[in-house]
């Protein structure tokens, strides 16, 4: 009998031969635009952190005066103890933010999705997701229960002839989850589309917003808002540990849904709430994000996103993200560019299956408002060098 050790060297062994073997990297310094790894100096463009707002002096005394009024450990589940002041102050933030009835946080992105979906569907339900949705909803959806069924990317012709399969085969309701800028490659879903046929077809819909929020619509409120479709939309997501700064996710959505994810959403009930630390943070950082400083970063942001597309001729979807994927195909030629890139000095990560599909590996740049000019015309020069 072989011991768990063994099977699991054996499991290590075949990820590598495929070239989708992943290790950490411990980096010494703030996760900033300048990155300190392996005793080396890299420029980073690998960073969610959109707006430059994880290092800002707003945010850190935001932090700190928490940490002086509430300490550091919020001691149990927020239905347990009671529920601390800076999470009702972080959500009524994002419900006036996001103008919807009600807010509720969760510890993280992928909690809330979890939570979010398998409280709301159930085996009497259909979920239909984009091909492309992120880990964290395809394992919400799976876990839940519910029947499911998938729409080819972006394809509102594809996700009207799921919500017609839908019809005759969900005894409960009909679910449609899709993301607003999607994680991996950038694009926009086309949310007018989606949001006129679920209407037609009665069916509710979840948008992701993680890598809109902050970034697209008035104030940063997200591509939902932008295309002037956020009131139509029931089920709002979306994570503080990205343009906001800090870390966590979040539901906006009516009152209704509120106080029944309170009560159902297991990742909520049944888990310690994060440091109230954080959702200073996350309140700060959605501040910044409103007001005109934010307006400035999100401008300075799109300069660089034209400067680098430019640059380099890459065809830029209709709308631009700061997430610009430059896909190579094989496993290696991926791992092989970003290896050449660290030689440098300059951090890209290679994403791989399962991140992305097979055969579709690819460097995932992303640019933050932080970048200076120089620092993307660096980028630009390195990867001209590439073949
Ligand atoms: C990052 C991400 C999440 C998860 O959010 P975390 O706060 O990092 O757990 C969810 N959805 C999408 C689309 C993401 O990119």
């Amino acid at each position: 009998m072989p011991s768990l050790d063994d099977i699991l060297r054996e499991r290590l062994a075949a990820i590598r031969k495929e070239n989708l073997h992943r290790e950490l990297r411990r980096v010494a310094s703030a996760p900033g635009t300048r990155i300190e790894t392996g005793g080396m100096a890299f420029l980073n463009f690998a960073s969610n952190d959109y707006l430059g707002l994880a290092g800002h002096p707003a945010l850190r005394e935001a932090v700190v005066k928490a940490v002086e009024k509430f300490g550091v450990g919020a001691g149990s589940s927020r239905l347990m103890s009671g529920s601390l002041a800076p999470f009702h102050e972080l959500e009524d933030a994002l419900a006036a933010f996001k103008k919807t009835g009600a807010a509720l946080t969760f510890s993280t992105g992928y909690a809330t999705a979890l939570g979010t979906l398998t409280a709301l569907a159930g085996p009497d339900d259909v979920i239909i997701l984009d091909k492309l949705v992120h880990a964290c909803i395809v394992d919400a959806a799976r876990l839940s229960g519910a029947k499911l069924r998938v729409f080819a990317h972006n394809d509102p012709d594809s996700l009207e002839e799921k919500l017609k399969w839908a019809r005759h085969h969900a005894k409960g309701q009909v679910f449609v989850v899709t993301e607003s800028i999607f994680s991996m490659d950038g694009d926009a879903a086309p949310l007018r589309e989606i949001v006129a046929l679920k209407d037609q077809y009665g069916a509710r819909l979840m948008v992701d917003e993680a890598h809109a929020a902050g970034i697209f619509g008035e104030g940063g409120r997200g591509l939902a808002d932008q295309l002037g479709v956020a009131g139509r939309i029931e089920i709002q997501m979306g994570t503080l540990g990205k343009a906001f700064g800090a870390s966590g996710g979040y539901i906006c959505g009516s009152r209704e849904l509120i106080d029944f994810l309170v009560n159902r959403a297991r990742p909520f009930i049944f888990s310690t709430a994060p440091l109230p630390a954080a959702a200073a943070a996350a309140a700060a950082g959605i501040e910044i994000a409103r007001s005109s400083e934010g307006e400035t970063r999100r401008r300075k942001l799109f300069a660089l996103i034209a400067e680098l597309t430019s640059k380099l001729k890459i065809v830029t979807p209709p709308l631009p993200s700061a997430i610009i994927p430059v896909v190579l195909g094989g496993e290696n030629r991926a791992t092989e560019a970003a290896a050449r890139l660290r030689g440098r000095n300059i951090f890209v990560p290679a994403i791989r299956y399962p991140t992305v599909g097979r055969g579709a590996a690819r460097l995932r740049i992303t640019l933050t408002a932080a970048h200076s000019t120089d620092e993307v015309l660096q980028l630009a020069d390195a990867l001209a060098t590439l073949d």
